[in-house]
């Protein structure tokens, strides 16, 4: 997003054109133009849509591929650099009902797809995880998901109470095919991408067997970020986002509204997080 103010308002315009990406033209382009692996566009194609919808036009290509959406003098203007190297992080906004969920799920299992191929299917090493402020909506995207990942052996889990994080370095043994492993009275989470409010994910990360158990995760959605955002949820969202201390994580915040400061809030935890990341790299 171009936050210029319009001192030369011409320059600016020019600027936020060039910003814009080329829209997805259909589903069909998602595999003409960023190689969507097959099982994806088969289980894209099983569900009937006709077009994207305004939304997917837009935010599909910034994720599945930034560098290629921008022009180079969008990528380099004059007082500020995208870097798309590693992804970039992403504000959304648009009406309820105009298909956020399907605009972050394709991006989120296109990657997962892509870095599993040649890998063993049995390991299920968290990468993704998906905030939903309640547990119903948590409910409907792991089950949007699972259509969409039908067959290709990921595996999508909703948080439930009492669940723990693997340890790190722990290997799964293939032998399971349950999403979890039963370990007395705990469950060991054992899934590419964890759906869940932030109250559960939060209650479990404080667990001190926890700690580091999400060092893998790389991609974060706040669906309803708004909510997410808001005083009641915010410190635990915070607190989530800020403990996931992979340095490649991307954020993508969708929401219905601009409420709650949700702009500000999303770039000084980015700030905040950027900051504390070089501290620790001495750079
Ligand atoms: P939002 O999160 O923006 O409120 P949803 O992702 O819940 O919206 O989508 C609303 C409905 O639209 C869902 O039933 C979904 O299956 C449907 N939908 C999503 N994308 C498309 C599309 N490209 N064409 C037709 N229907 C779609
Ligand atoms: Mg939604």
């Amino acid at each position: 997003k171009d936050r210029r103010k319009s001192k030369d308002g011409q320059k600016s315009t020019k600027a936020l054109s060039q910003l814009s990406p080329r829209p997805l033209e259909s589903f069909a382009a998602l595999a003409t133009r960023f190689s969507a692996p097959k099982k994806l566009m088969a289980n894209i194609t099983e569900q009937d849509f006709e077009v994207p919808t305004e939304v997917q036009m837009g935010a599909l290509p910034l994720l599945l591929d930034p560098a290629s959406t921008f022009s180079t003098d969008a990528l380099d203007m004059e007082d500020h650099t995208i870097d798309t190297a590693d992804g970039i992080n992403l504000l959304t906004v648009a009406p309820t009902g105009s298909g956020k969920t399907l605009a972050f799920l394709i991006p989120l299992l296109h990657r997962l797809l892509v870095e599993k191929r040649g890998e063993a299917r049995t390991e299920h090493r968290t990468s993704t995880i998906i905030l939903a402020p309640t547990r119903e909506l948590a409910s409907q995207t792991v089950n949007e998901a699972r259509k969409l990942a039908r067959n290709s052996g990921l595996r999508i889990t909703q948080m439930r109470k009492g669940m723990r994080f693997a340890a790190m370095g722990h290997k799964t043994d293939g032998t399971n095919d349950t999403a979890e492993e039963k370990d007395d009275s705990i469950s060991i989470v054992k899934a590419d991408i964890i759906v869940s409010t932030p109250g559960l994910l939060e209650s479990a990360l404080s667990h001190a067997d926890n700690a580091g158990g999400l060092h893998h995760v790389r991609d974060l959605v706040l669906d309803e970020a708004d909510v997410l955002l808001d005083p009641l949820f915010r410190d635990q969202t915070l607190k989530i986002w800020t403990s996931l201390s992979n340095p490649a994580l991307r954020v993508s915040l969708w929401s219905a509204t601009m409420g709650s400061n949700i702009e500000q809030l999303a770039t000084a935890t980015i700030a905040a997080r950027r900051k504390l990341l070089s501290e620790q790299l001495g750079v």
